[in-house]
């Protein structure tokens, strides 16, 4: 179990990664299976008392093949050489970056990106306009998905738009389209179901501002949207053959050309309608310029029909069209954050870094890395953390020499509940499990997420100390 501290070997090099995340376990993973280091110990943290990062709290809850990754994630962290430590927080109100410095000898932060970009246009903050990123913090249970975040009133709306064109983009509208009785059988906390239960959102308009040879998302994703049992999804020929790789994809790369002809497939005219309730339409070379307000909430969204400038963009054309629709979701990317004490690139949104180690004014700092999209940006799918990390962990052996004659100070648990922090440990984690197993129970479900900070550490500690 990866719970307990203070046992086995003693210690020689100690370890922080900060975040729970799929780049912050597989760096934990590549450490003690990278590392010959005798008495390793390496404490996983994580501002939140669950585990897994946007494995829990950013896979659609219907992508239960992705989420089923948790047993692995899961099976590192109960590693004997690894501790997790939920519920710490790095920064003001926490610990801070320098005095995690002072409890181990390195600090590697796997932090993500958990901003979203904005479009930077009229009527963005509009009642009804929201990041996709607070819809999925909201069916995903994150207890941080409040007050300022996405409000189920706004299932009103009998339109959606989504823009971007993105595997985000396809998530959201993916769930705005499916039944809640095909999302029953998941984990999506129980509040968030009856919403889309009574969610009366029938047309749902998913807006690219180039073409579909540009599109982010991957097939396999878009190939769901085709097949989902209550939703017909459809594209417009004509915005097709706007695309010129679009009458000719042999030329394209393979993932690409599999996009395309996905498409193509979709708009052909002897596709029999299967009379389903709702629709899901792609819609492709539209830029947005303002979302409109009608009696005080979102209204529609205005675009500029743009067209290919022969090198991968596009260029406005002058003309405009009004899309109806009472919910908007922008999913046009997520944005690195910076954290207090750590140096931040704000025209990337990542920590500036020479192969993993953190460089302030250009000098690699000691004892401290970045791996995960803190240290590449926001792209690429969970496998790719894992070159990353190890990237980033080869660094940090390289230096272990180093690092090993930093001193530090006593007990860093015993630090952070000094400072007032009630860490979450790995049996506080299994105690939300157990507790999520039982609320499901008690509704005639599987597990159901707790959505609350109450809730999660009411289970985690209840009335111990971690
Ligand atoms: P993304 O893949 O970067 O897509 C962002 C989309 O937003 C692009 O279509 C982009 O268009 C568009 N966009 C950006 N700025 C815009 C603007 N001002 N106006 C209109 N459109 C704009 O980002 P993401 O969807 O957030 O995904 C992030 C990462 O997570 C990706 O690597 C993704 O594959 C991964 N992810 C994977 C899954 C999965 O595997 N199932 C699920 C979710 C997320 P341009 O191309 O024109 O810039």
């Amino acid at each position: 179990m990866g719970s307990s501290c203070g046992k086995g070997a003693p210690f020689v090099l100690r370890i922080a990664v900060v975040g729970s995340g799929p780049s912050g376990v597989y760096t934990a993973q590549s450490l003690v299976t990278q590392s010959a280091v005798p008495g390793l110990r390496v404490d996983v943290l994580d501002r939140l008392p669950c585990p897994y990062g946007l494995v829990r709290y950013g896979v659609a809850p219907d992508h239960e093949k992705i989420k089923s990754l948790q047993n692995n994630l899961r099976t590192v962290l109960e590693d004997e050489r690894i501790n997790f430590l939920g519920h710490v927080e790095i920064g003001p109100g926490g610990v801070s970056p320098e005095r995690l410095l002072r409890l181990y000898h390195a600090v590697v932060y796997c932090v993500g990106a958990s901003a979203d970009r904005r479009l930077g246009i009229p009527g963005e903050d509009l009642p009804g306009s929201c990041s996709a990123t607070d819809f999925v913090s909201w069916y995903s249970a994150h207890p941080d998905a409040g007050a300022n975040g996405f409000s189920l009133e706004w299932l009103t709306a009998r339109s959606a738009v989504v823009i971007g064109a993105g595997n985000v983009a396809v998530d959201v509208a993916r769930i705005l389209s499916r039944g809640a009785d095909e999302l029953r059988p998941t984990d999506v906390p129980h509040a968030a179901l009856g919403a889309l239960a009574a969610s009366r959102v029938r047309e749902v308009h998913m807006v690219a501002r180039r073409g579909p040879s540009q599109a982010k998302f991957t097939t396999k994703e878009l190939r769901e949207l085709g097949s989902l049992p209550g939703a017909e999804a459809g594209v417009d020929a004509a915005e097709l053959a706007l695309d010129p790789a679009c009458s000719d994809p042999s030329a394209l790369p393979s993932a690409v050309r599999r996009n395309v002809e996905v498409l193509r497939g979709w708009a052909t005219a002897d596709r029999e309608p299967r009379g389903v309730e709702r629709t899901l339409r792609l819609r492709f070379f539209l830029r947005p310029v303002e979302i409109l307000e009608r009696d005080g909430r979102v209204g529609g969204v205005r675009f500029e029909h743009t067209a290919p400038d022969g090198a991968g963009g596009v260029r406005g054309t002058g003309t405009y069209e009004e899309i109806e629709a009472q919910l908007v979701l922008r999913a046009v990317g997520y944005l690195g954050v910076p954290l207090a004490g750590l140096p931040f690139d704000p025209a990337t949104g990542t920590v500036p870094h020479a192969a993993g180690r953190v460089l302030r004014d250009g000098v690699p700092s000691p004892g401290e890395y970045v791996a995960g999209w803190i240290k590449r940006g926001p792209t690429g799918v969970i496998g790719t953390n894992r070159p990353c990390a190890k990237e980033t962990v080869t660094s940090l052996l390289e230096d272990t020499e180093a690092l090993s004659r930093r001193p530090v100070e006593g007990e860093p648990v015993d630090a952070m509940r000094e400072s007032g922090l009630r860490p979450v440990q790995w049996r506080g984690w299994l105690d939300i499990e157990r507790a999520e197993a039982e609320l499901g129970r008690s509704l005639g479900r599987g597990p159901v997420k707790i959505a609350d900070w109450d809730g999660l550490l009411t289970a985690a500690l209840g009335t111990r100390e971690g």
